[in-house]
């Protein structure tokens, strides 16, 4: 159970905002904005994972590393508590080096892990820089704790002498696994970590991060385009659409009683064990608009099945459905 309530939460957004300047001619004036994060706010307790998910170009990557300030935020604030009931640090009000202090604590896992590794590094290399960096270990003892952690996230301790390419998709994501736990981080952000690899691979890779969530009492934010991928790792899901969130709630909740047409939409494009099963709500249909003009009103009337006159012209509040569940929908508002 989440200690959120009575302690504090471990991550807490509010209103996160990041726009990237569209800039024209030989001034290089300033013409707009791509809204890619526009006023998101959420919290993330001890031991929590809480999922992000959208279809692409919704602005969650951009979000988990807007919380990291791998993209400096526009706007809003993320605090960050280190321990249930401590006094909580404002990572937007870090300098860079107050900020590389605190690195320890708030690691990454990529996407694409071939892209990420250093393919002229040894693994070895790779995972123990950190350590070295941050003068934690050297000499027989990093390479001591390199081997523990291949070994820990299903690799052989010889791995360590070998080099990226040499391993497939499923174990070069184990070793950037390998590499955010080497600092012992307690908030790590997973960027559509399990996103470009086959289903089989993910379930392992999604049931290694669960166990290493127990026994290092981590809390993950879990950035995923697919809903089917984040139920079994999840605390709570909050879904965005066009920079914003537009249903947040307990996992069982989004699943069972999505209440934002987007959500059902998402749920209902999820390929179910039985085809035969009669689906409730249709699939998802046209493609996202852009975030440089978002359509006026709720973002989402352009696609909406059950859209009404006023959902053209103002942005729906963020409602309660239930206890720790909202959503963004004129039709909820009554
Ligand atoms: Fe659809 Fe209107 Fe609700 Fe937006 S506010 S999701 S357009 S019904």
């Amino acid at each position: 159970m989440s200690e959120s309530t009575s302690n504090g939460a471990m991550i807490e957004v509010r209103d996160l905002k990041k726009f990237f300047p569209i800039k024209k001619g030989v001034f290089s004036r300033h013409v707009g904005d791509v809204r890619a994060v526009d006023g998101l706010s959420f919290d993330i307790g001890f031991k929590e994972t809480l999922s992000l998910v959208g279809e692409s170009g919704c602005g969650k990557t951009t979000a988990g590393r807007s919380i990291l300030r791998l993209l400096e935020p526009t706007g809003g604030s993320a605090l960050f508590r280190p321990g249930p009931g401590e006094a909580p640090v404002d990572l937007f009000g870090l300098s860079q080096s107050e900020l590389r202090q605190w690195r320890c604590d708030l690691q990454i896992i990529f996407q694409d892990p071939y892209a990420s590794l250093n393919p002229r590094i040894t693994v070895g290399n790779i995972i123990g820089e950190a350590l070295k960096v941050h003068g934690i270990a050297s000499g027989a003892e990093l390479d001591d704790r390199v081997e523990k952690l291949l070994v820990r996230v299903g690799l052989r301790a010889e791995a360590r002498n070998r080099f990226p390419h040499e391993f497939s998709g499923g174990q070069r994501q184990r070793i950037g696994i390998a590499r955010a736990l080497a600092l012992s981080p307690k908030f790590i952000v997973c960027d559509e970590a399990v996103s470009a690899l086959d289903v089989s691979i993910q379930a392992q890779i999604i049931n290694l991060l669960k166990d290493l969530q127990d026994e290092f009492n981590l809390s993950y934010l879990f950035i995923a385009h697919d809903l089917s991928v984040v139920k079994y790792l999840s605390t709570r899901v909050a879904v965005m659409y066009l920079g914003r969130i537009v249903e947040i709630g307990e996992t069982a909740d989004i699943y069972e009683r999505p209440a934002h047409p987007y959500t059902q939409a998402l749920l209902a494009s999820v390929p179910h064990p039985d085809p035969t099963r009669e689906r409730t709500h249709k699939p998802l249909e046209g493609d996202v608009p852009s975030p440089i003009n978002p359509p006026p009103g709720c973002h989402f009337h352009t696609r909406c099945p059950v859209a009404v006159a006023k959902c053209r012209e103002t942005y729906p509040q963020m409602t309660a459905v239930g206890e720790r569940h909202s959503a963004a929908c004129h039709l909820l508002e009554e």
